[in-house]
This record gives C-alpha cells, sequence and structure tokens, in this order.
C-alpha cells in the first residue's frame, strides 16, 4: 500500500520557491499493466522520472530540490503510564542488603573495591545490580507531547509540488543550454514511453485478436532522435544496462544487436524466464513495445 506519512517542505532549486511534498512511509509498486519501455499503468505511485516544474518556468529534479525536512507539530498524545514498573537501580537498597551480613561499612567499600578491581581485570564493563523499587501498580493512560508530522490542512497554505506532463519533456530536451545532462536524461527516459503510447491501444487488440496483423510501429523522427540519445547514453555507462540497450535496439529495428544485447543481459542476472517475451518479439521481428 502507498502511504503517506506527512509533507516536507523543499525548495525549488533555481528562485527558492517554497513547495510542500508527500513524504511516503510505504510505496506500493503495483501496477495493472507493465510494458517493455518502462511504462506502468494502473499504478499507486509514479514519481515521474523526479521531475517537477516550478512557477519559476524551469523544471527540476526533486533530488536537487533544497530539502527543508517533515513539517512538525507538538501535539498531545495519550499514551499508557507504565509508572512504578520500570525497574530502577537502588544503590542504597544494595548498600543495606550488604550490612544485613554484618559486615561494617569499611569492609563492604573494601569488599566491593576489591571485587570491583579483580573484575576489571577480567571483564572490560562492570555491572551494577538491578533492583525493583516499587511493584507494578494498575495501568492508566497520561498525556505527553510529541512531536509528530504536520496533517494536509495545516501544510495546504503552501502550494503543493507541481508536476510534470510527459508532453512537457520537451521542454527540457530541447534546451540543453538551459539543463544538466542528467535531468535532460531522466526526461529523455519519460519521454521515450509517451511517444509510444499510441501504439498500446491497437497492440492489446491485436493480442486479443492474434488473426489480425501486427499494428505497424513506425518511428517518427523525433522517436529515432531520442531512442538513439538514450542508447548512447546506456551504452556509455560502465556497467551497462543490457535489458534497456536491448530494448532500445529492438525499438530502433537494429535485431540482430538487440539480441546480442539481451544474451549479455542472460549472461548477467537476469533470467531467460524474464527475456523470453523480448527475445520472442525481437526474433519475430516486433520492434513496438509490449507487455509484459
Ligand atoms: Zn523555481
Amino acid at each position: 500500500m502507498t502511504r503517506v506519512s506527512g509533507y516536507r517542505q523543499i525548495a525549488c532549486p533555481n528562485c527558492l520557491s517554497v513547495y510542500i511534498t508527500p513524504s511516503y512511509s510505504s510505496i506500493n509498486m503495483m501496477a495493472f499493466e507493465r510494458w517493455s519501455d518502462g511504462r506502468t499503468v494502473g499504478g499507486l505511485y509514479n514519481n515521474g522520472g523526479g521531475i517537477r516544474s516550478c512557477q519559476c518556468g524551469k523544471y527540476y529534479r526533486m533530488k536537487d530540490a533544497i530539502d527543508m525536512g517533515l513539517m512538525m507539530e507538538t501535539r498531545m498524545i495519550e499514551v499508557w503510564d507504565d509508572d512504578g514498573s520500570e525497574t530502577a537501580f537502588d544503590l542504597p537498597a544494595f548498600l543495606r542488603r550488604q550490612e544485613d551480613n554484618q559486615l561494617t561499612l569499611i569492609e563492604l567499600l573494601f569488599k566491593i573495591f576489591f571485587i570491583t578491581k579483580i573484575k576489571e581485570r577480567f571483564q572490560p564493563f562492570t555491572q551494577i545490580t538491578e533492583v525493583t523499587i516499587s511493584k507494578p501498580v494498575d495501568r492508566k493512560k497520561r498525556l505527553v507531547a510529541k512531536e509528530v508530522p504536520k496533517d494536509f490542512k495545516d501544510c495546504e497554505h503552501i502550494p503543493l509540488v507541481q508536476w510534470a506532463s510527459d508532453y512537457e519533456m520537451e521542454n527540457i530536451i530541447n534546451f540543453p543550454e538551459k539543463y544538466d545532462q542528467e535531468i535532460i536524461m531522466a526526461a529523455r527516459k519519460r519521454y521515450w514511453p509517451f511517444l509510444n503510447d499510441y501504439y498500446r491501444e491497437p497492440f492489446k487488440t491485436y493480442c486479443k485478436h492474434r488473426w489480425l496483423p501486427v499494428p505497424r510501429f513506425k518511428l517518427s523522427n523525433e522517436q529515432k532522435e531520442n531512442l538513439i540519445a538514450l542508447l548512447e547514453f546506456y551504452q556509455a555507462e560502465d556497467d551497462p544496462d543490457w535489458v534497456t540497450i536491448g530494448e532500445l535496439l529492438r525499438e530502433l529495428s537494429r535485431f540482430e544487436e538487440a539480441m546480442a544485447a539481451f544474451e549479455k543481459a542472460m549472461q548477467r542476472s537476469h533470467s531467460a524466464a524474464d527475456l523470453e517475451k523480448l527475445t520472442r518479439a525481437t526474433r519475430n521481428k516486433i520492434a513496438g513495445p509490449i507487455p509484459i
């Protein structure tokens, strides 16, 4: 289950405008549909590549935002009062117990000192005897002050962080003079499935009615340019993601190279079962995204 536990205050790294963003205590990554290009449908959580837009007109990545911390407040909370059941160190009681054995105080202190010295020789720390000073009493509740995350109603005077839509990714990709390589690549990764979206419904129809021809997957110049840029980026990585490289090559209809990339992925940790659908599509020279 996706759960929100409070709201963080963040600031745009370009203009310092302040926003709030949900702080998730758990995230459900389940989705009804998953596609080979990374598109998920029906999920309860979508980070959108971590890209957000700002009123200053620029986009930024959440990891670059200035994190001002969780919005907290002090609230009085009822807790069970366990007063009386706790153990405590009672040295006078300990000393009195020793006196019952008819030792003088000087003898007792000498004995404690002597035993302590011997213990220190054989173990680094000595322990003080625990003595319960009173018996447990009936449990009752009491109020304590506690710092807790603020509810949304107490944060809503600050605007929520602004989501950037898929189609807006071109506003980042086409302006390399305004953005660094990292956010451009994050935008390209989001743009990839967006440009493929037109193909999903025809392909799902084909999956239900296999007597139909496989729908035609025709790359626009924009798609081709995006796939090649992503391919170059992934190929330059120290530890290349061969599954993604294979997928990019398959969509570019470079089927032999795609198969070689999938074989490399298989030699790594990926199981043959994971790659079965991708390699079958490659063998059948299907270039479009497929459900996985
Ligand atoms: Zn800004």
